[in-house]
Parts: structure tokens; sequence; C-alpha cells
């Protein structure tokens, strides 16, 4: 079974990511509950629906008592509301500083159980269970937790690092495709930011990665979702609370992307996040000094995964959707003194950040990417 070690400084201890399959049949054996006064799994209705009866018979059959909290999915409830509610739960269960934190679910609930086992009693342990492909290769390590705040996404938060993520392939079967796929736009992020290599083999793996009835898919995202958090680890370990410029890499994309994310989600054509990093990275990947090769490696692999590189606008409204576009930018959260810092390509397989781009040449490359 993979194991990654993860060690914090800003906390000062080390957890395990484990990655593996039948995880949950084994969850007693390779995380220790004993240590807990008593648990709260926090899980919303659609993987509640799905998984949450197996884990609670599981370690019910080994002698604990969880109880549970399920809140409705979406980001739409990744608000102070839902924190509250939670809150008020805990209280009702009477949690005190030795109680444990299960997330059990997607970016959603990893972000707002953090962020409530940071707060709580000034801090409880907290452990990942990530359902989606985001959450097992991204949003669950690395201690960034969090809720949005008068529509602003992530606006507060805490570092808050889990005591262990444990990484269930199982769970992506349930998971619908589009989501699935959104998570594989992360991965190829870590190919392009970080590993020449891994972007290769995901190559020539797409067929497998992109089919989950594959008889090796298990084998193979594995694999991807073992790369992908050594990588994660690795840049957290650098950088952990985002001041060296390094966690800013995990960036790639995310510009050009949170943009075409905030404004499409006013529209008819709404985009998933993912989606939205996948054109945000191949804008980023032309705006970088590349070789014109590279540039259409990365476009073209990007649609081999299903994965779109461009957001069609009417003709008519172009002019005003890119200026929207461009303004949007500058609500980016690691601008600082109103410039746009941009995360960029040096070549496949290594970014820097902090780079800054004329406002002509970024407002030609939307207009480009907006084109219909
Ligand atoms: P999500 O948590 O909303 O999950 C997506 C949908 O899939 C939900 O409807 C959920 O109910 C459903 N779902 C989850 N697991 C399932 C399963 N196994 N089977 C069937 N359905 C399942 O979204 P997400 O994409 O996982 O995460 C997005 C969130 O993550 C955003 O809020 C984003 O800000 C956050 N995020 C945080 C970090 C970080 O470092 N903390 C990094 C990236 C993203």
């Amino acid at each position: 079974m993979p194991i990654i070690n993860l060690q914090t400084k800003a906390e000062n201890f080390s957890y395990q990511i484990q990655i593996q399959e039948n995880l949950l049949e084994n969850l007693t054996k390779v995380f220790n509950f004993k240590d807990y006064s008593k648990i709260v799994i926090l899980t919303d209705e659609v993987v509640a629906s799905f998984w949450l009866e197996k884990i609670e018979t599981n370690l019910t059959k080994n002698g604990f008592k969880p109880e549970n909290v399920i809140i409705p999915n979406g980001e739409k409830h990744k608000n102070l509301e839902t924190i509250n509610q939670i809150w008020t739960k805990l209280l009702e269960f009477e949690i005190d500083r030795k109680g444990l934190l299960i997330c059990l679910g997607g970016g959603v609930i990893g972000d707002l159980s953090g962020f409530v086992a940071a707060t709580w009693l000034r801090g409880i342990d907290f452990l990942q269970i990530p359902t989606t492909l985001l959450a097992q290769v991204d949003s669950s390590v690395g201690g960034k937790t969090g809720f949005d705040f008068l529509n602003k996404k992530n606006l507060i938060g805490a570092f808050k690092q889990p005591v262990a993520v444990l990484i269930d392939p199982s769970f992506l079967q349930t998971l619908p495709n589009r989501e699935y796929k959104q998570g594989l736009a992360e991965v190829l992020k870590y190919g392009l930011i970080w590993d020449l290599k891994f972007w290769g083999w995901l190559k020539e793996n797409r067929q497998i990665l992109l089919n989950k009835k594959a008889t090796n898919f298990n084998q193979i995202i594995i694999q991807a979702i073992q790369t992908s958090c050594q990588i994660k680890a690795k840049v957290v370990e650098k950088d952990e609370l985002e001041t060296a410029g390094i966690r800013q890499l995990l960036n790639f994309g995310h510009t050009f992307g949170h943009s075409l994310e905030s404004y499409s989600l006013k529209t008819e054509k709404p985009l998933f996040h993912g989606e939205a990093i996948a054109i945000g990275m191949n804008f980023a990947g032309e705006l970088s000094n590349l070789t014109e090769a590279e540039k259409q490696d990365i476009k073209e692999t990007l649609e081999l995964f299903n994965l779109p590189v461009d957001y069609n606008i009417a003709k008519k409204e172009q002019t005003k959707v890119a200026k929207e576009l461009y303004q949007n930018l500058f609500a980016d959260k690691k601008n600082y003194s109103g410039k746009i810092s941009w995360v960029l390509l040096q070549k496949i397989g290594k970014a820097i950040a902090n780079e800054h781009l004329s406002e002509k040449i970024v407002i030609n490359q939307i207009q480009k990417t907006i084109k219909s």
C-alpha cells in the first residue's frame, strides 16, 4: 500500500497519506481510533447515501459508536451557516478536546471539517477520507481549510493539518463522470508544474484513466493519486503557509480559471472548477515561454482527456465579457498591490510563480480563449 509521510513544521508533527483499495473494510486496522473520546463523521447527503452506512457499520463492528452530521451537498453550502450548524451539533454531541472529526466527502466537506476542527475548542483532530478525485489528489492534503463568505470563495479559513488522509479508489466508482474528470485536470496539473515524466506517464495511461471500468483501473489510478500526493506533499513541506512562493505553483491555471469559473456560474453554461482550471492551464501555457510544440502538447493532451481548452461566447458579447474576465483577475488571492501575479511554465514539468504580464498580452489571450 502506498504511504506518503507529510512533515508539518507549523504544527510540528507528521501525518500519513495512505492509498489503498478496500480501505473502508480495514479502517480500524489502518488508523487508531482508540485514542479518541468520541467520533463524529461529517458528510453530505449524496456521499452519505452511498457510503455512510458502510463506514458506520465497520466502526460499530469494531466497538466504536460514531455520531454523524449530514449536510446538503454543493459549494453553496460551504458557508458560515453550515459551520454554525456543525458547531451546534458538536455541542449537542458533547465533543471534547479528545474528540475526532472524520471528514467523509469531497473538497467542500474537507474544507468545512478542517475549519470546524481548527476552531472547535481551539482545535481538535480531524481525519480526511476524501471521496472525489479532486479531494484525493488536492484538497485533502496540505491543511488549507475554510468557507466562502459574501460570494468570495474561501475568504475565511485557517491552516489545519489532518491527522491522516485515507484514500480508497473505490469511492470513484460512484462519482459522476464529470466530477471525476475535473479531478483529472488537477492530476494533469502536477505533471505540468513539477514532473515531465509523470506528464508522459499520464498520456500513456490515458485510456485506462478515462475508463473506470477497466480491469487495471484501480492500479493505475492509485499510481496517479500517489504521484499527485507526493508532489503536493513536497510542495506543502517546502512552503506550508504559502509564504515562500512555492505553494503558489499549485495555482497554475487557477488565475484565469477562477476568473472564468466565477463568470460562468452566472450563465447557462456553468463550468465545473476543474474544467475552468483546464481552460486556465491552456491559457497560462499559451502565455508561457514555451515552444510551439509544448503548447500544442498541452492543448492536445487536455482535449484527449475530454477537458475544455476554450469557452465560447457569442460574438456580440465578446468585448464586454473579455473586460469582465480581465477585471475578475484582480480578485485572485495571489495578487499583491493590485498587480496580477501569474504562475507560468518555464518548460513542461517546471513552473514559476509571481510572473507579471502586460494588460495587452492578457486581453489578447482572453479574446482568443472566448472566441466562438
Ligand atoms: P464537492 O465536495 O462539492 O463534491 C462534488 C460533488 O460530488 C458533490 O455533489 C458530492 O456530494 C459528490 N460526491 C462526492 N464524493 C462522491 C462519491 N464518491 N460518489 C458520488 N458522489 C460524490 O467538490 P470537490 O470537487 O470535491 O471539491 C471542491 C471544493 O474543494 C471547492 O470548495 C474548493 O474550494 C475546494 N478545494 C480546496 C482545496 C484545499 O487545498 N483546501 C484545494 C482545491 C479545492
